[in-house]
């Protein structure tokens, strides 16, 4: 059975307004767009990114209405931040405290999110002994995904038919 990425949106979308409304959590309209087109980008999306999203729908904003929208969903889990690339990926598990590991394709932007605190507490833990203070902990992994991997054994870009 195949589920229409829309209606994988829609699913996300209606859990995390019911994690906000349990919560408290006021997921204003502007909340809820940015967060709407983070859920449909397919890749990791960038604040200006969503200020070209958003445009049609609210017309030209400065970066910093859209910056405060991100501080208030990253805050809260319902994204997360990817470092290396300064963008934004919906979180797999709203509403769950987790911590998590990214795999990221270098190749098509695709990234798929790990949750698990074994890794994230391993390292944390083994600071210490190298008189190492950990403030923040990310955990991002580049290469190639499934897809990506075998287009680029087949000598194929993304999506195309291999050449021989
Ligand atoms: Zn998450
Ligand atoms: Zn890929």
């Amino acid at each position: 059975m195949t589920t229409l990425p829309a209606d994988r949106h829609a699913a996300r979308l209606a859990h995390a307004e019911a994690h906000a409304r349990a919560q408290g959590l006021a997921l204003t309209p502007l909340r809820h767009q940015v967060y709407a087109a983070i859920v449909a980008s397919e890749r990791p999306i960038g604040a200006y990114e969503l200020l070209d999203a958003l445009a049609p729908e609210r017309g030209r904003m400065p970066p910093t209405t859209v910056y405060r929208a991100l501080d208030f969903l990253v805050a809260h889990g319902f994204v997360h931040r990817i470092e290396s690339k300064n963008a934004f990926v919906a979180c797999c598990e709203v509403g769950v405290p987790h911590r998590s590991q990214f795999l990221m394709c270098d190749r098509c932007g695709a990234t798929v999110e790990i949750p698990g605190a074994e890794l994230a507490d391993q390292l944390s833990h083994s600071a210490p002994a190298h008189g190492f203070e950990v403030h923040r902990q990310v955990i991002e992994l580049s290469g190639l995904c499934a897809e990506c991997a075998r287009a680029a054994k087949d000598g194929a870009g993304p999506g195309e038919p291999p050449t021989s």
